[in-house]
């Protein structure tokens, strides 16, 4: 008990309490010259009894004091404290907070009540202000922002006031005065419990309502509304209308959901934890810390003191400056109130997070002369802010940075570059070889297990102080700090692809990881992190395309080939619509009379800008981007319509025929069968004069599917070609098995003729093999008469080069073959 005033009279002296000590037995009361001062009154002036205190209560508080007396009277006691209201003078009301306990005496019957009261008026009439300026900004907002209506029952027409309307997104005009403009929009989910609201006031009246509800607005949107109204009565107490207002509480709602979702995740954290409170006295220098407070920091009652000290030498270092800085703005008035976060240590040496709040008490000049608030541990809300964070920067799989975080890194470097302070550096993007394959066939567990096994492979073989991001399914990215050239990044890329390289097991099945590997080199002068990861992937695409397992190094000549095919591409989509496609035919010329026999369809595209594209450049892109399709369709189409006006001009014992070129997708994705049935059908054509040219890799692909669909077009009649012959994997005795009958020897043997070395025997050996197998043979790029003449004796039949004609436009070969008809028919007369 002695502990007990003690601590209250230094308390007192603190500046801060008054004590007081009432003894029940006798019934006197003992109130410290402090208590006195609260009640403006003289040491001289009391009577020791308990009237001194509890005649000036306010009449609304005393029953709450007398019951808190009361409470202390039962066996168990724990503090009590409450606010209430004492006269000091005349009208002068003060606030004053009281804290007491009771003390028993031997027969454990309580014998005295002691405790401790501190004025509050500051505080207290700091909140009322603060209150009072809620409730008025409250009212001000709502007369601004709410839609009035006004119902009159009797007629049943509603007034909507032009901002109920506007909140709709209605003008004025547009909405008339039914009940139905309104509940026709409600959401029906939600109209029964808004129709229930509005038919309780009309039967009960009186009471304000509020119905927080869904509407379509003018756009079609779903927005919140909360309708607030009362229902007026007439003088028998029968309501007559009902009024009110709406807000659109759509943003309100939508915050709502999100925070309960955020909330429920530290709902855990923050139950049963409550703040620890504080009071300082600015002029006496002097903190009232509370025992929670002192709790929360694994501090005992009597570890910590008074001084502000207490609180800052236990805020981590780098957070002092920033909380000192927060405080002072409230104080100075700049701030309207403290809330800041900050760290703290545990008596343990772990570090906290604490909120702190706190309102600052003035005296008549403004001048703060106290703060009180209280402060709240968020070390979990922190953590899970901080979980948060990391997986917004880093990827789930593997627990790598993921794109994010890794282009913010590289952005970093060129940064670091750009004010002259780093050193270069390097950004490599790994793509694995196969991955899709693997995942496709063996599984999405494999592909994860395959994933995984890589990001761990980087991660140990990469140098400390680089980064290993994944950047999206199978692609990684790796950022080389400090590397000044491209050999040497080159060295560590290989380094890292064969870190990578080793079998994994999956399924039972020794899997090989091999990655394409791309280096974009910040030597190159970059502006943005982006453009680098670009470059960095077009190098690797390049890696890809060109065998797998390799590493490429970005040059600007790939960059602009990239520029250049993404616009071609764009362009090439109108390409067709714009009737920018034409095609030129060149002829195919029997060696032996020299006599045209057919032509070779070839497709030009002209540019309007760029002038006349040549198929190399856009049947690649064309194909990448599936417009092949249509394209080959209409060139068939075109092609058949040209050749059936010739033969139908120039009639030959043997019809002119016409040779078109297909690719591989018009055989996989297209269905070439039925097109070339629909030309047959549209073009009186004799089949055997269409003949359809592929290429060697397209018999390699996937040899059985398109055999079937190679016989069913021999089946039509219709001609197959094989095209560029020798330059792709194809053997001779592989030939056999496909229903061919033409083979087109290649223009690179075929220009090489004339230059000795091999050339000219491998041209007779195909010549006569292709004869053993009954196949037509025609030879490509003839440009020099040489070249005809050594063709035409190893029984090569036909021929087709600038020698005899350039492709060229459908026009000028119907004059070439005119021409052509006079010259045969004055041999046939000679
Ligand atoms: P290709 O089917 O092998 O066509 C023969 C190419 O050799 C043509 O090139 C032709 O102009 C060229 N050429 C003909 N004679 C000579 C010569 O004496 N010397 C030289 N140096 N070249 C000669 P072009 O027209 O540029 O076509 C290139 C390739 O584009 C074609 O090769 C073909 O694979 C493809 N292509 C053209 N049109 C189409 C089409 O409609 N569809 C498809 N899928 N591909 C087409
Ligand atoms: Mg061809
Ligand atoms: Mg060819």
């Amino acid at each position: 008990m002695n502990g007990l005033i003690e601590r209250y009279e230094l308390a007192e002296k603190a500046g801060a309490e008054g004590v007081w000590d009432w003894d029940l037995r006798t019934d006197k009361l003992y109130l410290s010259p402090r208590f006195l001062e609260f009640l403006g009154l003289e040491p001289g002036e009391v009577a020791h009894r308990p009237e001194d205190w509890l005649e000036r209560v306010h009449a609304d508080d005393i029953d709450w004091l007398y019951a808190s007396f009361e409470g202390q009277m039962g066996d168990t006691h724990l503090p009590f404290q409450i606010e209430h209201r004492v006269r000091r003078d005349k009208d002068e009301w003060r606030w004053l907070i009281c804290r007491g306990v009771a003390v028993n005496g031997h027969n454990s019957e309580p014998v005295r009540l002691v405790g401790s009261v501190a004025d509050i008026t500051e505080r207290k009439v700091a909140e009322m202000r603060l209150r009072q300026s809620e409730q008025r900004y409250a009212l001000a907002a709502a007369a601004s922002s709410d839609g009035l209506y006004d119902w009159d029952l009797k007629s049943d027409k509603i007034y909507y006031s032009p901002r109920w309307k506007a909140i709709l997104g209605f003008r004025d005009d547009e909405i008339g005065d039914n009940p139905d403009e309104w509940f026709d929009r409600v959401v029906p989910d939600d109209l029964i419990w808004l129709k229930a609201t509005l038919d309780a006031q009309v039967e009960a009246g009186g009471k304000p309502f509020q119905q927080e509800y869904r509407i379509v607005d003018g756009q079609g949107e779903v927005r919140w509304m909360n309708c607030r109204g009362i229902a007026v009565l007439d003088d028998h107490g029968e309501p007559v209308r009902v009024v009110g207002s709406q807000a659109d509480i759509t943003d309100r709602k939508a915050a709502e959901q999100q925070l309960r979702a955020s909330e429920e995740r530290y709902a855990l954290a923050a139950r049963g934890a409550n703040d620890g409170l504080w009071d300082w006295l600015l002029d006496a220098g002097e903190v009232y810390y509370s025992p929670r407070w002192k709790e929360m920091l694994g501090c005992s009652e009597s570890d910590v003191g008074v001084s502000p000290g207490e609180w800052f030498n236990r805020v981590v270092l780098e957070d002092r400056a920033g909380l000192k800085a927060a405080i002072d703005l409230h104080l100075e008035g700049s701030r309207d109130h403290l809330e800041h976060e900050f760290r703290m240590r545990h008596e343990t040496g772990s570090e906290m997070w604490f909120l702190v709040r706190g309102l600052a008490v003035r005296d008549e000049e403004d001048r703060a002369v106290r703060i009180a608030g209280s402060m709240t541990d968020i070390t979990a809300r922190k953590s899970a802010e901080r979980q948060l964070l990391f997986d917004a920067f880093h990827d789930g799989l593997t627990g790598l940075p993921n794109r994010t975080l890794v282009t913010d890194r590289i952005a970093q470097a060129l940064n670091r570059q750009r004010n002259g302070g780093g050193r270069h550096f390097a950004v490599l993007l790994f793509d694995l070889d196969r991955f899709k394959t693997i995942n496709d066939s063996l599984g999405g567990m494999y592909g994860d297990q395959m994933l995984l096994t890589t990001a761990k492979r980087l991660e140990e073989a990469k140098r400390t102080g680089d980064t290993v991001a994944r950047l999206s399914a199978d692609e990684f990215c790796l950022l080389l700090e400090a590397i000044d050239d491209v050999p040497d990044t080159v060295s560590v890329a290989q380094a890292m692809a064969e870190a990578v390289a080793h079998p994994v097991t999956l399924a039972n099945q020794e899997v090989l990881l091999t990655a394409s590997i791309g280096i974009a080199h910040s030597a190159s002068d970059y502006e943005r992190a982006d453009d680098m990861l670009r470059d960095a992937s077009l190098a690797m695409v390049r890696a890809k395309s060109s065998g797998r397992a390799r590493i490429e190094v970005f040059d600007t000549a790939l960059r602009e080939n990239a520029m250049k095919s993404l616009r071609t591409e764009i362009d090439l989509r109108s390409a067709m619509e714009l009737g920018q496609l034409e095609l030129f035919y060149q002829p195919i010329v029997e060696l032996g009379s020299r006599t045209i026999a057919g032509f070779e369809a070839l497709m030009r595209w002209h540019h309007p800008e760029r002038g006349m594209i040549p198929p190399v450049e856009f049947i690649p892109l064309a194909e990448e981007s599936g417009l092949i399709i249509p394209m080959g369709r209409w060139a068939l189409q075109e092609s058949a319509r040209q050749i059936a006006e010739w033969q139908r001009l120039f009639p030959r014992k043997v019809p002119l025929f016409m040779s078109v070129n297909a690719s591989s997708q018009q055989f996989r994705d297209d269905d070439i069968l039925a097109r070339i049935k629909e030309v047959l059908a549209d073009h009186p054509i004799p089949p055997s004069s269409l003949k359809i040219e592929i290429t060697e890799s397209m018999l390699m692909q996937d040899p059985s599917q398109v055999e079937q669909i190679m016989r069913d077009i021999r089946a039509l009649d219709v001609k197959l070609s094989i095209d560029d012959f020798g330059t792709g994997y194809s053997s001779l005795s592989y030939l056999h098995k496909f229903p061919l009958n033409t083979l087109k020897i290649d223009k690179s043997f075929v220009s090489a003729i004339g230059q000795g070395g091999d050339n000219a025997a491998i041209v007779h050996v195909i010549a006569t093999l292709a004869a053993v197998l009954r196949l037509d043979v025609v030879a490509e790029g003839i440009e020099v008469e040489e070249e005809a003449q050594f063709l035409q004796d190893v029984n090569c039949k036909y021929g087709q080069g600038y020698l005899f004609a350039r492709p060229q436009p459908a026009a000028v070969v119907t004059e070439l073959l005119a021409k052509e008809q006079v010259m045969l028919v004055e041999m046939t007369k000679g």
